[in-house]
């Protein structure tokens, strides 16, 4: 089969989930034993998210091959369980540099570089980049903002000329809000249909409406929208709110969602979507037989996107053994001598999260000393890890200023200290250690017993490491180097002996964590949060 096209587009307001709905589609396509990969096309001037505030933009999600992207990739991970790439996930700010590099080499000599056809052929060659060899069946494309939008104008005008290219092989969802106005007592379809003429007046009309909403939609209404937005009223499809995300591919099967998509493509429909596994995750995650409080030490506690991998990995880990994970969030800068007895005590579990810069560093220190001293089953992710070698150095090895040099580059123990390739580089974008590198673990530990491999691959980002002058020492006194980078040599994870579970990796296992297969580190610490017994 060719690959076919389909896009993703947005009206009314940011924020209604075009991210889980392709995701959703996706999950839908696969289960019908087509293969799918998903696009995420951002219409801002940044190069990639990597640089941006989580403040702005929630988590930044890495690739395997070590790109820095937009949160929705993990949806697609995580829903799908296939892996996305750098060519997944394409910003305005790569199309014009692309363009611009194009137009100093001479590539348009003689040429005025434009808009269209310029920009718009860049963005549909990288559309179709992922089609070209022939990998998929079909190539889901989510555009980011929402229509109307002066920065996503030649997404849309690219998204017109392909349809006019491709015609059937080509599909538009524009997906909208349909509020419910309580002084009325109705839903209203205003604004769906404003949204739809805004498309037409950009050249495209939607195949399929999807429409958000928090009360379900009834006949009238959908043939309301059919008729001004001049679609079948079986293309009309309500989206309803879901207590989680993992309902909605459930929830668009019933719609039938992927069934128009497939009518619109003309592909006859031989088989229906085999969701057996999926729904038996969403049994055992509406129905757990235990409960645990896990605490996550971080500074962006405040903004639920900025942790979004980590909390989607608990939910998988959690429902894989049927037990509900309350995460607590708490704000490092929150943790001092006085209130860490109040803020710590009722959890069964403690991370402390991945971040950057010194802001709330000592809480993160303190609630990690709490864990060691407690026993209480402790993960430590990335600058987590590390502030557990920092506390671990200043603790029990008497370093009394230990620290990293990103927090305190004067110390007289930097147990934590910048690779050498690193001190050289200046600029901020792509400069960090990214993507899966492999590690080898060592056997007869607590890591050995949750991968059961010795050879496995895990995604970084960051720039500082454990410093190897100090090896030796924490090992002799009980925090042992676990799993080494063979090549060179780094240490990716630290662990404690004398604990019953006190784990910390310098790389990201909640990147890796899908439905499919929920992450061992996140399945072992929630069942050592299970065992741990709050009383002792
Ligand atoms: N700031 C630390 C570093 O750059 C940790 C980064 C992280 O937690 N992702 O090494």
């Amino acid at each position: 089969m060719n690959t076919k096209y389909i896009f993703v587009t947005g009206g009314v307001t940011s924020s209604l989930g075009k991210g889980i709905i392709s995701a959703s589609l996706a999950k839908l396509l696969k289960a019908r034993g087509f293969s799918v990969t998903i696009q995420k096309l951002d219409p801002y001037i940044n190069i990639d998210p990597g640089t941006l505030n989580p403040y702005e933009h929630g988590e930044c999600y890495v690739t395997e091959d070590g790109a820095e992207t937009d949160l929705d990739l993990g949806h697609y991970e995580r829903f799908t369980n296939v892996r996305t790439s750098q060519a997944n996930n394409i910003t305005t700010g790569r199309i014009y540099q692309a363009v611009i590099e194009k137009e100093r080499r001479g590539d348009y000599l003689g040429e005025t570089v434009q808009v269209i056809p310029h920009i718009t052929d860049e963005i549909k060659y990288r559309i179709k980049i992922l089609g070209n060899n022939g990998d998929y069946d079909f190539v889901i494309t989510e555009i980011g903002g929402t229509v109307g939008d002066i920065e996503s104008l030649p997404y849309i005008e690219a998204v017109r000329q392909m349809r006019w290219e491709m015609g059937s092989n080509c599909v538009v969802i524009h997906l909208t809000y349909v509020p419910f106005l309580a002084a009325a007592g109705e839903l209203k379809t205003k604004p769906t249909q404003h949204s739809v003429k805004t498309m037409l007046e950009q050249g495209v009309q939607p195949d399929i409406i999807v429409c958000r909403t928090e009360r379900p939609l009834n006949e009238s209404i959908r043939h309301k929208i059919a008729l001004f937005c001049n679609v079948d009223s079986k293309c009309v499809i309500e989206s309803i709110d879901a207590k989680s995300i993992y309902e909605v591919p459930v929830l668009m099967r019933e719609e039938e969602l992927d069934v128009q998509v497939l009518n619109k493509m003309k592909i006859p429909i031989e088989t229906s979507p085999d969701l057996i596994k999926w729904e038996e995750f969403l049994f055992k995650l509406k129905n757990p037989k235990t409960e645990v409080n896990i605490g996550l030490i971080g500074k962006y506690v405040e903004l639920k996107d900025a942790y979004k991998s980590i909390i989607e990995a608990f939910i998988h880990a959690g429902t894989s053994i049927q037990c509900k994970v309350n995460l607590k969030m708490i704000h490092s800068e929150s943790v001092t001598d006085e209130t860490i007895e109040e803020k710590l005590k009722n959890l069964n579990g403690i991370l402390v999260a991945p971040g950057f810069g010194e802001r709330g560093i000592e809480g993160k220190i303190k609630s990690i000393k709490y864990a060691r001293e407690h026993k209480i089953p402790f993960l430590g992710i990335c600058l987590g890890m590390q502030c557990a070698v920092v506390e671990f150095g200043r603790n029990v090895l008497g370093y009394s200023d230990a620290h990293s040099t990103e927090m305190n580059p004067k110390t007289s123990y930097p147990v934590i200290d910048i690779m050498k390739e690193q001190k050289t580089i200046c600029t901020k974008g792509g400069t960090m250690r990214l993507g899966a590198y492999p590690c080898k673990i060592k056997e007869n530990t607590k890591i050995y017993d949750v991968y059961q491999l010795i050879d496995i691959k895990e995604r970084h980002r960051h720039r500082y490491e454990f410093n190897n002058k100090y090896k030796d020492a924490y090992q002799q006194a009980g925090m042992i180097a676990s799993g080494i980078n063979p090549k060179d040599n780094l240490v990716e994870i630290v662990e404690i002996e004398d604990h019953p579970w006190f784990v910390g990796v310098q790389f990201h296992p909640e990147y890796g964590s899908t439905v499919a297969n929920p992450h061992p580190i996140f399945v072992s610490f929630v069942n050592a949060a299970n065992n741990h017994n709050l009383s002792k």
